[in-house]
Formats: structure tokens, sequence, C-alpha cells
């Protein structure tokens, strides 16, 4: 079974409370500074690379793998720990979810869908304006619209989907589709997840680049019929 916060008695201490919030911003500095680190001694091109001579490297895109790779690397962790979640290919009760993304993970989808050998990127423009025209949202997930990337119930951005959608699990996939408000959760994924996500996001923006909390499908839209705002992202400007 799942890690319980909510049945570990330390966190009924109010002590043992504040020291596990110190040790998770602790832990957020650090990897902010890792970030930091990164972006700034990565981004610079060396002459004849991307970006030597005028268009801006598209390095800092490029480091949300890191990020991606710890909250897999954490999932499986979790999963070695208490057994495997329930979630199944074409179980896609996340994807009828709001999906909270950064600017460089907006963009890696919008590249990841420029990239491939036919351009898809018209195709999910029209999904995209086609949803944003969605009645709004109901109570259950199955009458909330699925986002746009889900496709026959598949992602059609997996190897790039947001960390957001790396980190939704759970140890029960009927609850899921029953929409059970509590669903069975590892909880000290989540919170290490959180703790990345946090702290890339500190990253990015002390390294000078605009990391504000964005919804998915409404900033993948403005990315895809806007290509320049890659550009003067990564040259600092504020686009979102
Ligand atoms: S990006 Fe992929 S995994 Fe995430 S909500 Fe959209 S379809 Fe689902």
């Amino acid at each position: 079974m799942p890690n319980s916060t909510d049945q570990d008695p330390n966190l009924q201490d109010p002590a043992r409370l504040n020291q596990l919030r110190q040790s998770v911003e602790q832990s957020v500095g650090n990897i902010k500074v890792k970030a930091l680190h990164a972006l700034t001694q990565g981004q610079a091109p060396r002459a004849g690379e991307e970006g030597a001579g005028g268009a801006p490297s598209h390095y800092p895109v490029q480091w949300i793998q890191e990020l991606h790779s710890q909250v897999d690397l954490l999932a499986q962790t979790a999963q070695l720990s208490t057994g495997a979640f329930a979630c199944k290919e074409g179980c896609t009760s996340c994807c009828h979810a709001r999906v909270e993304v950064t600017p460089p993970e907006v963009f890696a989808i919008a590249n990841y869908l420029a990239a491939e050998q036919e351009d898809r990127r018209p195709v999910f423009i029209s999904r995209l304006v086609s949803r944003s025209a969605a009645p709004a949202p109901e109570s259950h997930w199955s009458t909330r619209p699925a986002c746009a990337l889900l496709v026959d119930n598949r992602c059609s951005v997996y190897p790039v989907r947001p960390a957001a959608c790396r980190k939704g699990h759970s140890y029960d996939a009927q609850a899921c589709k029953a929409d059970q408000a509590e669903l069975p959760l590892h909880y000290g994924f989540v919170l290490g997840a959180e703790v990345w996500m946090a702290g890339v996001a500190q990253g990015y923006e002390a390294a000078g680049f605009q990391s504000p909390i964005l919804e998915l499908c409404d900033a993948l839209l403005k990315v895809l019929q806007n290509p320049q705002m890659q550009s003067d992202w990564l040259e600092g400007r504020s686009v979102f």
C-alpha cells in the first residue's frame, strides 16, 4: 500500500511538521541552485553550434528533460518500494484534468510537434481551438474536455509530456474511473516531484527566464500560433 502522510504520526506533531517544512524548503533551494548553474553554464553556445552568432540556443528548453528524468526516477523508486501504480496505457482520466506547466515544457512540446516527419502543428492548432471553445467543465471527469493532445486514448507527445502528467498516478484505477475525491497515492512521490518542479521553476526565474505556471492547452495554442514567443523567451523577455 502507498505511504500516507495522513497516517504518519510525525505529521501530527507541530515540531516535526516544522522540520519537514524546513527540509522541503532546503531541497527546493538546492534544486534551484542546480538548475541555475546548469542554465547559466550550459546555455552559452560555442562557435559553430546552434545559437552562435545570432539565434538563441535552445539549451534552456532542452534542459527541462532533467526535471522529467528526475520525476520519472522518483516514480520508479516509489513503485519499487510499494508496488506498481495502477496506471496503464489507455487509462486517461488524468488527461481530463487541468494540467499546469512551465514555459520550457510548452516549448518542448511545440518543438516535438514540429520535429516529426510530418509537421503536426496545424492539426493540433485546430484541436486546441476546438477545445478552447468546449463548454465549461462538468463535475465528472468523463464530461470534462480532454487534453487536446490526447488522441485515440493515447498521449500524442508522450516522450515530452510535462512533469505534472508524469506525477499523476494512482494505486486504484477504479477509484479514478469513479472520480473519487481521495485517490490512493504515494504521497512521498508526490512531494518529491513537487519539490523538483518548484526548485526547477525557481532556477529558471533566477537564470532570467520567465517561469509562470500556465495551463497546458491555453499556453500551447499561443506558442503554436506565435513561434516567435520561444525566441523571445530564450532572450529573457516576458511572453506569457
Ligand atoms: S500531455 Fe499527454 S499525458 Fe498530459 S494530459 Fe495531455 S494527453 Fe494526457
